[in-house]
């Protein structure tokens, strides 16, 4: 029996991974009609601060992991008590918050984007210079932000401050707009035994701040792609990291690569893996957690990932014949009652001969569904 922390899309996609290998699945969501909590073994609905109702999962799982990063350190701390617990309570808060996140990665060298700490109007932490050497800049909330969400770009430092308010005064970071060449990714999972092995570098494309298509292999050169990969791994290795982990990389108009953020779970742009790799990213979290080898991770064939938000079903569901209809196209739904605009529906997956003959064919398919 394995353990699950989030009943998401990511958890519904763990748990046919865990199921496909034999393995039990207890998730753990307050939503009683959650994607993963569907199709799970065991429901348990309660919080993650229910101390009870962790008791409850960790005594009988043999391993627990989680889909959702806001998970509060303390209850992986709890859970840790009584099986292993991967990614741990250490990687999990650093990741969850742009701030320790930032600082984690500034006190390890890695490059990043320049910012600035606040946390009171008016007040810049971790910046010497004059703040206006970030404007134009995007003012993030430090936690619970995604797929856009809890950012405003800023020109001054009067609109900062409109801006800070509007934020409801909650600790952010502000950061500087850096001029995008486009915008990669990594994921990796590495073992309890330090061993690592990644998927190839993923291009992404976002749309008003949410993942809208990645491409993979990524369009960058062969030297680009091989430092992503190993900014990546290091980043794991300065964690002790174990299990699958994202790293969001901007690469600049010069060529330079920074991070841009860190995930510590399976990401949406490392879905492909399910049609195009030998081994998906959710098997690796199987294969992680249960001191499993790793798989191998090649590619079948080049490919396009593309997500289907809510707004699709503005005027009822789409007519899915369009995707299925194509050959060497694989739709995936998660099963949400309500499409609402901007949420995480469903992908599809498209293989080509070339990365750019796969994008072609998804940006049809994409077109007609629209
Ligand atoms: P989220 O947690 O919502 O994914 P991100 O910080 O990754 O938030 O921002 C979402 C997207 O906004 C990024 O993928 C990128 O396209 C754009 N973005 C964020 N920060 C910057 C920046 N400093 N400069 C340029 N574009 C940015
Ligand atoms: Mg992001």
């Amino acid at each position: 029996m394995l353990g699950l922390l989030g009943g998401g899309q990511l958890g519904r996609m763990f748990a046919m991974a865990a199921h496909q290998m034999g393995y039990q699945v207890t998730v753990l969501d307050s939503d009683p009609d959650s994607p993963a909590g569907r199709i799970a073994d065991q429901f348990i609905c309660a919080e993650y601060t229910d101390r009870a109702a962790l008791q409850r999962l960790g005594k009988q799982c043999a391993a627990i992991t989680t889909e959702f990063e806001n998970i509060p350190a303390a209850a992986l701390a709890q859970l840790s008590e009584f099986c292993i617990v991967s990614p741990d309570a250490k990687s999990v808060s650093i990741a969850q918050n742009r701030i320790s996140e930032k600082q984690f990665l500034q006190a390890n060298n890695f490059s990043i984007a320049s910012f600035a700490i606040i946390e009171q109007a008016g007040q810049f932490r971790n910046f010497t210079n004059s703040i206006a050497g970030l404007f134009p800049g995007i003012l993030k909330v430090s936690q619970f932000g995604y797929d856009g969400k809890g950012q405003k770009h800023v020109n001054n430092e009067a609109e900062l401050s409109t801006a800070f308010v509007e934020m409801k005064s909650v600790p952010c970071v502000l950061e500087k707009k850096v001029p995008l060449k486009c915008e990669v990714s990594v994921v990796l999972t590495r073992g309890g035994d330090g061993k690592m092995v990644c998927f190839p570098v993923v291009e992404n494309q976002h749309m008003n701040g949410v993942l809208d298509i990645s491409i993979v292999p990524a369009r960058v050169s062969a030297e680009t792609a091989k430092q992503a990969l190993e900014i990546a791994g290091n980043v794991a290795d300065t964690l002790n990291y174990r299990g699958v982990l994202c790293v969001e990389f901007f690469l600049l108009e010069d060529g330079q690569l920074v991070i841009n953020e860190i995930a510590p779970r399976p990401h949406n742009s490392g879905h492909f893996s399910i049609d195009a790799c030998i081994t998906s990213q959710f098997e690796q979290q199987v294969r992680a957690l249960c001191e499993l080898p790793l798989g191998n991770t090649a590619l079948h064939k080049p490919s396009v990932m593309v997500n289907l938000l809510g707004d699709l079903w503005q005027n009822g569901e789409p007519d899915w014949l369009l995707v299925l209809q194509q050959p060497s196209t694989k739709l995936h739904l998660y099963g949400k009652r309500a499409a609402r605009p901007g949420r995480k529906m469903g992908h599809f997956t498209v293989l080509g001969e070339t990365a750019d003959q796969a994008l072609t064919k998804a940006l049809h398919i994409k077109r007609v569904i629209e």
